[in-house]
């Protein structure tokens, strides 16, 4: 499958549909999630189009990991989690949903489960 350049993280970082930015630099975005599974379920895109993980330019993921590892690390702070959820999904057989690459940082507080 190839990359739609139409999908909505597409346009939100374009700035034609809003999002609630918490972290940009030249190599990505992090933006809130519109349907959190937990306080402070953060997304993270790097700049670059790609569908998933699985097309992706290597040099794409060397910039965009870092990125992830920073709001993993603000996100724990920022929410006194316990622990993060780092996930990500490829395809729908594999439970993707929206068609640019992109990382859930998900603060996990000890024995509370995610919200479906
Ligand atoms: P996927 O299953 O593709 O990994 O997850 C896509 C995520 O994008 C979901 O967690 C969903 O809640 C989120 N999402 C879908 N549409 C929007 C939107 O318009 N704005 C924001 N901020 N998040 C969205």
């Amino acid at each position: 499958m190839s990359y739609d350049s139409n999908n909505i993280f597409a346009k939100i970082l374009r700035g034609e549909i809003p999002s609630h930015r918490v972290y940009e630099d030249d190599d990505a975005v992090a933006f809130m999630d519109v349907m959190p599974q937990a306080n402070g379920h953060t997304l993270v895109i790097p700049k670059v189009p790609s569908r998933n993980i699985l097309d992706a330019d290597p040099a794409t993921l060397a910039r965009v990991i870092p990125v992830v590892q920073k709001v993993a690390i603000a996100a724990k702070e920022a929410f006194d989690a316990d622990g993060v959820t780092v996930i990500q999904f490829n395809e729908p057989a594999a439970g993707q949903t929206v068609y640019h690459l992109h990382f859930h940082i998900i603060p996990r507080i000890e024995g509370v489960p995610l919200k479906p």
